[in-house]
């Protein structure tokens, strides 16, 4: 019988170090999250390509009509005679180069930006993945641990409840109480005649009936000083 008991009493103390494993790892399963701060830098990036794209695009097509103006120019140039004109058409042609340089000049300046941009892009992107990737691993981690802890759980119930089954209701009924009054262990060992848990001393004679108790915490002894 106290075999019973004492093997009752493990899995008791199993289910509740079970339990507690489960809500800890609950616990740390709720406090996993995915960083969002890249994924925002990202956002703000790609706004800003976004930007000086459409920047590029307008100074292109700026570009685009001081050449066609250059044009129209150049072509005045070689049709007029008037000499007076011809230099004012002259300057003129030399301001709209000048300001067709300037353009190109602004052009190049906005796509040397873009490229350093794009590059931070795809070191975010990449950055992210693998976070993405981390992430999912941790919780898949998780779930199968809660799995497990939980089917552990489940078999060591079923074997309290066939131990149980297997007792004496007298007995049961004093571990119960015993339990419900102090903390587990109830079942303890008698060191030397005096109890593991409260350290009483006990008298002399005890250790030969079933279910000895301590004098001083009412613990019952676990037989293992008979031997
Ligand atoms: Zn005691």
């Amino acid at each position: 019988m106290l075999e019973k008991l004492n093997l009752l009493q493990s899995l008791e103390i199993k289910h509740v170090n079970l339990l507690k494993e489960i809500q800890m790892l609950e616990r740390e399963a709720k406090n996993l999250n995915i960083d969002t701060t890249a994924t925002e830098e990202l956002d703000k990036l790609l706004l800003r390509l976004e930007s000086l794209n459409k920047d590029l695009k307008k100074m292109s097509h700026e570009s685009g009509q001081l050449n066609e103006e250059l044009k129209t120019v150049e072509q005045k140039y070689e049709e007029n005679v008037n000499p007076k004109e011809i230099e004012s058409v002259y300057d003129k042609a030399n301001i709209i180069k000048e300001q067709i340089f300037k353009a190109e000049d602004k052009e190049l300046s906005i796509m040397e930006k873009m490229e350093v941009l794009e590059k931070e892009v795809n070191f975010l992107k990449s950055s992210i993945e693998s976070k993405t990737i981390n992430y999912k691993k941790q919780k898949d981690f998780f779930a199968e641990n809660l799995k497990a802890l939980t089917v552990k759980l489940q078999d060591n119930d079923d074997e309290i409840k066939v131990i149980r089954e297997q007792m004496k209701q007298e007995i049961l009924a004093q571990y119960d109480l015993l339990k419900s009054k102090l903390s587990l262990p109830v079942i303890v060992a008698l060191n030397n005649g005096y109890c593991s848990v409260c350290g009483m001393e006990q008298p002399s004679y005890i250790g030969n009936e079933n279910l000895v108790t301590c004098v001083n915490c009412s613990r019952i002894f676990d037989g293992s000083h008979r031997s």
